[in-house]
Order: structure tokens, then sequence, then C-alpha cells
């Protein structure tokens, strides 16, 4: 290796690796130069495009583009920073923290049609902005470019982290595509200040800003009702599906739809802002034209209360945005099966602190079981089983290549599918029924299962049940990822596999039928 070059490049690089930004030191760390713009996409062999990383940062780098690695490598570090801070972390508020310091407001005064702004502490330079009246909304808003020391992330409207996909853009971005759409934001004046409240566009701004730039186009509404940018920004992402947002944001979004409904009802009703004494059909009743809404925001503070729950220890084998082979658990799995098997689907007619104080609150009962359980099905299947290193990405065609795969990560993996995982919830169901039958509660509907209190018996039970069930030999048979779990397949699949021993062409898979009263021996 050419050691001047190395020395020059080290130099430029103010003595740090261009993907991972830590100190370099020829005398210790093992160094590769590498083309910054690859050869493949037309970069020149030629000093100007050469830079020095550490060999391990070059070796298991995540592009071939070191500028899109350097990035990602750096979104990676405040994944890792924020991902335990917060259900949604990191957001765009971590990034604008991490590149560019506290946040601060802009100036701001404004007339009937004009808004005049300035960016402290630069009082001198005063920017005049035409104000855009809407006319059916009643919204004012300006546009404008903003620095991003004075961005802020709006974490209420826009609670998303930034996943991922931010790749893609940055793909878009560095082969010269313009930024299509602005970013989003509000503010409100106050003693010629504003804070602009940034509350959609986050990846196209982390995406830019960990290219480098540092300052981008905003549409910034003034004074707004933020609980209107709230609504408009959820229905945009879920009944009108303008933005594609996961369902596990739609969901932190209707459950927090859900507070302001019961806040709203609570003053138009002449309640006390922390009265519980209403029920969830009072709610739906009172907003008739919303019914179909207010349900499934009712529904959707359940499904958050149970996955953010402090207890719930299957979420770190959960990935929220979309599935990118980490994690073994998609949350739509979690919906298709836990959820859409246990939970109640229409309002209750019981106040919300129904039996509250006795801890016999039917929806608290409801998530605290399914906690419980998600609990016993984490210990059971995944913590110390499922390896984080090995991930769940193509994980059958690896084993097919004859790639060692650990029993336990396997099985980890193949119970994570959804059809799997949706007939082991109907034995578990099927189990909590016929305990409730037993003791003489005939015409519990399914959905009611889980709002009624489990003794320790039948708890002791369901863990021998998912136990048994995780230790079938099909899980860990590793000449059954050409056939069984070659590909994805319906519910009925495993349906039909539990109570025949058969597949549908009748290919023997388990030695014999299950049978409920064997698995909870
Ligand atoms: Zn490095």
């Amino acid at each position: 290796m050419d050691m001047a070059l190395v020395e020059s490049l080290i130099a430029i690089q103010m003595g740090r690796c261009f993907i991972c930004d830590e100190a370099l030191d020829p005398s210790i760390d093992e160094i590769h130069i590498d083309h910054v713009i690859p050869r493949a996409k037309g970069g020149k062999d030629d000093p100007n495009n050469y830079a020095v990383t550490h060999a391990h940062c070059n070796l298991h780098k995540l592009d071939a583009d070191l500028r899109i690695a350097r990035s990602l490598s750096r979104y990676e570090r405040l994944k890792d920073r924020y991902a335990s801070q917060g259900p949604n972390r990191p957001n765009l508020g971590d990034f604008l923290t991490d590149l560019g310091g506290s946040p601060r407001p802009i100036g701001a005064m404004r007339s009937q049609d004009e808004l005049m702004v300035w960016f402290p502490p630069d009082d001198a330079k005063k920017i005049r902005l035409p104000i855009y009246h809407d006319k059916l909304s009643n919204m004012d808003s300006v546009f404008l470019t903003v620095p991003l020391e004075y961005l802020h992330h709006d974490q209420r409207i826009n609670p998303r982290a930034v996943g991922p996909r931010i790749r893609g853009l940055l793909n878009e971005f560095l082969s010269g595509k313009p930024q299509l759409h602005v970013a989003l934001a509000w503010g409100v004046i106050e003693d010629n200040k504003l804070q602009v409240q940034v509350f959609d566009g986050q990846h196209k701004l982390v995406s830019q800003l960990l290219l480098g730039v540092r300052q981008f186009p905003i549409r910034l509404f003034l004074n707004p009702d933020v609980n209107l940018l709230l609504e408009a920004n959820t229905h945009a992402g879920t009944t009108l599906r303008q933005i594609a947002f996961d369902q596990s944001t739609q969901r932190f979004l209707g459950s927090q739809l859900y507070w302001e409904k019961i806040d709203a009802f609570r003053e138009a009703t002449g309640r006390s802002s922390n009265d519980l004494g209403f029920s969830e059909q009072d709610l739906v009743q009172y907003f008739r034209g919303e019914r179909r809404e207010v349900a499934r925001y009712i529904l959707d503070d359940v499904r958050i209360g149970i996955i953010h729950h402090p207890e719930n220890t299957l979420k770190d084998y959960i990935e929220f945005s979309g599935r990118e082979g980490d994690k073994p658990l998609s949350y739509n799995t979690i919906e298709k099966t836990a959820f859409s098997l246990f939970l109640r689907k229409t309002p209750l007619g019981l106040p919300l602190n129904y039996k509250l104080e006795l801890d016999e609150n039917p929806r608290q009962l409801e998530k605290e079981q399914i906690v419980r359980l998600f609990g016993i099905l984490a210990q059971t299947v995944y913590i110390g089983h499922y390896d984080f290193d090995v991930g769940a990405n193509k994980l059958e065609e690896r084993v097919r290549k004859g790639h060692p795969v650990p029993e336990g990560h396997l099985r980890a993996v193949r119970i994570s599918r959804e059809e799997v995982l949706f007939n082991l919830m109907r034995y578990v169901r099927d189990l909590v029924r016929r305990h409730f039958l037993m003791q003489g509660h005939a015409g519990v509907e399914d959905d009611e299962l889980f709002e009624r209190k489990f003794p320790e018996e039948l708890w002791a039970l369901l863990e021998r049940l998912i136990r048994n069930l995780s230790q079938l030999p099909v899980w860990v048979n590793p000449s059954l990822s050409g056939s069984v779990f070659g590909s994805t397949h319906d519910h009925d699949y495993w349906k039909i596999v539990f109570e025949t021993g058969q597949d549908r062409l009748g290919t023997k898979v388990l030695a014999r039928p299950l049978n409920l009263d064997e698995l909870i021996r």
C-alpha cells in the first residue's frame, strides 16, 4: 500500500474513517483504500475518488457507494443510541440533535397578508413572505427555506421512527433527483418567535441531512388548529392512503386520536379532565358521524397499550417498519394472529373505570393477559434462542444450501410465520375457552376470553401448551426447508397438518395429529 497516499488521505479526512467517522490510526488499525463512488457507478480510479477506512468498516459496509455506506453507518449508530429510548426512535428530532444541536425558534411577525421572518441571532436580515390562505380549511401558510438549526420535530403528529428505507432516498438524491414534495410544519407566533414543528417529510429531510444538506424548503402552517392537522395527516395515511404509513404507525396515531376524542367528549359533556365514568359505547354514540373511526381508535389504543407495555418482552422480536429481516416477527403478524383472535372488536358498554381498582377491568385484563401470554411465548421460543446476528432473512434458503443454523433459531423463525403462529394461538384460544366452559361460563364470545381473569392453574396449562407446541420436531427439521417451509401457506394449511398430521397432499409432517389433552400433559 502506498503509505504516502494513505497519510495524505487521512489528513484530508481529518484523521477519521470515511465510513464510521471514528479515529483512524495506521499504526494500530488495518486500513483499506476504496473508491468513494464505485467504479460501476462511473467513479474514477483517481486519488480524488479515494477514501481511507478501517478494514472492518469497508468489509462490512452497507453499500458499495461509500457516501451511502457512510450515511447508513451514521443511521445505524443513531438507531443503536436511541432505539431503547422509546417506541418510535430514532426520529427526525434525534437526527437534528445529532447533526445540528438543539433547535432554536425563528423570528416572526405577521401582518394581514404577509409574514416577516428572520433567523436569530441575525436579526437584521428580514425576509418577507406572502401568506397563502386556504379557502376551504381556512388555514394560513407560507413557503420558506429553513436551516436545520431552526427545525423541531413534532413527535405527536408524526410519531414515526426513521426507517432503513432512507437507503432508497439516499440513492435517489445522490443520483441528482430533486425532492418533489416539500416538508410540512406548523408554528404559533408568540412574542415575535415561532418554533418550526415539522410533521411530515422526515425521511426526505433525514436522507438529505445525512448527505450534508443544511437547509430545507418547508410549507409552514401559521397558528393552525393542530388537532385538525393531526387528523388530516392520519387520514392521509389511513383512509386516503396518500402516505404509506406502516400499520403500527397508524395504530399509534389512532391511539392518540382516541385520547383526543375522550378530551373532546369530556369537555362537551361538562366532565372533569380525569373523568373515566363513561363507556366506549358512549364515545361511539357521541361521535356518531365518525362511528367507524372512533371504534378503530379504541382498538388502536388497546393494541398500542399491549405492544408498548413495559413488561412486553416479545417486543424486542417484533419488526415495526416493514420487514427487514433482523427480527423474526412483523407487527403485521401480531395483528393477524394474537390480536385478531383475542381482542374484543366491539365497543364496551361498561365505564372505562369499571373495576379498575380491583384489577378486573375487562380492557385492562385483556391487555395485561395478552402481555403475559406474549411473555410466555418470548421466554419459550425467542429469548436465548433467536440470534439477531443470524437474522430471519432468507433463512430457509440458507438451510437448503447446507448452512448450519442453530435449532433454537430455526424454531423461532418458523414459529414466527403468520400461518404457524395463528394456528398455535388457536390452541391457546381453545384451551382458554374450554377452561371457562368447564367453569360453567358458557356463551363467552371468543374475543372476550382474555377479558376474564385467568386463574394461575390456567396459566400453568398455557405454559405447558406453548412449551409442548414449540417442541414439535417439525420446527427444527432442516430437511423440511424445501417442502413444508419452502413457500408461504394459508392458515388452513397448518390447521389441517395439526389436525391430521399430514398436509393436503398427504405428506406426513407430524408423527401424529395434535390433541389438546396431550399437549397440556
Ligand atoms: Zn471505520
